[in-house]
């Protein structure tokens, strides 16, 4: 072979190599195109692109439109913003909100609709991940798990509560992973064994269970008027840590108040899973400012890179029951089943009482406005000061209509946004920030190459306007795409 014609054989096989790499063979395509991608790691908006989702995953993003070889579908979005689905890192799919197990009992028909509709009400604002932080109820986790079309869940399999502590008062409830602490005023019951409920037990329990972390709680109790509930000691919590960290799960823990927060961040937690709303005896001064011991405790949780989950709307949920009028929100009709709401609304006063006993709702309010002030306060602080923001609802944070499914997490988003919180850490807490804390980035977080397909088309720009999350054109779950009404609890009349 002579030099010309080695040459044009080895043009022609580029050339080939090159027409054969613009090929994309797909078995359940389908391709995105004029798609203006928003990447929460660097605030930009990409220019438009094609993204090219098969099955349950991303498989190409690139400025020329490839060539699709098998069965695909197209969408267009022109004009539209392309954002990585959202997850909500503090959820529980426990029960059907608010309901007692008796109410339950009482009502089938209601606890079936909502549970049919559960997992729709998180898509419809946008929540394709979820993270369950506390249901001990592996039947209630799977049988999520298979509705048609469901957010992607994970789950910490149960809180490893400090026996007796908060969230097992008195024994009575039946929390499988609770973790045993010595204490001669709360000595264990007979019917455990102790060497079944140390941090490593536990930690080994949930791991074969599937969980992605472990949930512990540092609660005294909220009734200044009783004595405190046990804790866990620093033994303890450094005992937990290390084994969750042997077994690579992230170590989360409850605590809202200044000496929980204080212990849990020079205990170095991973994540605290609420804010700083309890302040104690400490108040705002007289110039707004925080005080001294409260600015402390949060520097130590800044500087040991311990997780802020801000859960304002534990505060505003609780505080919902001393205002039925919230259920005439017609956004609620998108989320709740009919029924439940009409359930919500024959009991509110009950609802109430159950919670707040006789105390007058002008108290409630105040105190309640008061808590969600400091809260908010200390969220901006802990931004402005570089702290690491999570995106987190509790939905439902207590027996209260006040934190519909998906519906509380975009209430979520408007407390932050009113909080001093600009829209792109928003973005970036409910969607990159979550995933790197819970080690869920190779999946999730932003729209890439070999992610998972979660994505939104919103018809706003989420960095120029909040109410672009409760204007969602389609929501792309599992690589479905779903018109946004289809997933709304509203009867829809064709
Ligand atoms: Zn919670």
């Amino acid at each position: 072979m002579d030099k010309a014609k080695l040459f044009l054989l080895s043009i022609l096989t580029f050339i080939s190599c090159k027409s054969n790499k613009g090929i994309i063979s797909v078995k359940n395509g389908l391709i995105i195109e004029n798609a203006r991608i928003i990447s929460p790691e660097n605030q930009s908006l990409s220019p438009e692109n094609y993204i090219v989702l098969d099955g349950d995953d991303i498989i190409f993003i690139g400025e020329v439109k490839p060539n699709l070889k098998g069965p695909f579908k197209t969408i267009d979005a022109k004009g539209k913003y392309i954002i990585p689905g959202l997850i909500d890192s503090h959820v529980h799919v426990t029960g059907t909100d608010a309901l007692s197990e008796k109410e339950e009992l009482e009502n089938p028909e209601i606890v079936k609709r909502f549970r049919e509709q559960l997992p729709k009400s998180y898509l419809y604002f946008g929540y394709t991940t979820i993270i369950d932080l506390g249901t001990a109820k592996p039947e209630r986790l799977s049988e999520f798990n298979n509705a048609d079309i469901k957010p992607d869940l994970y789950y910490v399999g149960g809180g490893a509560v400090i026996g007796n502590g908060y969230g097992l008062s008195n024994w009575n409830d039946d929390i499988p992973n609770f973790i045993y602490q010595e204490n001669e005023t709360y000595p264990i019951p007979k019917k455990y064994k102790k060497e079944n409920h140390t941090p490593k037990a536990v930690v080994e329990r949930l791991v074969k269970s599937g969980a992605i972390a472990v949930k512990t709680y540092y609660e005294p109790g909220f009734d200044p008027m009783q004595a405190p509930l046990p804790t866990p000691s620093k033994a303890l919590m450094e005992e937990l840590k290390s084994e969750a960290h042997k077994k690579n799960l992230i170590l989360v823990v409850h605590g809202n108040s200044l000496e929980a927060h204080d212990f849990l961040g020079n205990a170095k937690v991973d994540i605290i899973a609420h804010g700083l709303w309890n302040w104690g005896n400490y108040s705002l001064d007289n110039n707004n400012k925080i005080p001294q011991a409260i600015k402390k405790t949060l520097d130590t949780e800044i500087e040991n890179n311990v997780k802020y989950m801000p859960t304002l709307q534990v505060i505003n949920g609780l505080k919902a029951l001393t205002n039925a009028e919230f259920l005439d929100n017609t956004e609620l009709e998108n989320v709740l089943p009919k029924q439940l709401k009409d359930y919500y609304k024959a009991n509110a006063d009950t609802m109430y009482t159950n919670i707040f006993g006789d105390a007058p709702k002008a108290i409630i309010i105040r105190n309640f406005n008061r808590l969600s002030n400091q809260g908010k306060i200390n969220l901006k602080y802990m931004y402005d000061h570089g702290g690491v923001i999570l995106f987190g609802s509790d939905t439902p944070s207590s027996p209260t209509y006040g934190n519909p499914p998906g519906y509380n997490g975009y209430l979520e988003m408007i407390e932050m946004e009113s909080a001093g919180i600009p829209l792109h850490q928003i973005l970036a807490s409910a969607t990159i920030e979550n995933a790197k804390a819970f080690k869920l980035e190779k999946l999730y977080g932003t729209v890439e190459k070999g992610k998972k397909a979660n994505l939104l088309i919103l018809n706003k720009n989420p960095l120029q306007d909040i109410t672009a999350y409760n204007d969602i054109l389609q929501v792309i779950i599992q690589g479905k795409i779903m018109n946004r009404n289809t997933l709304s609890a509203r009867e829809i009349i064709e």
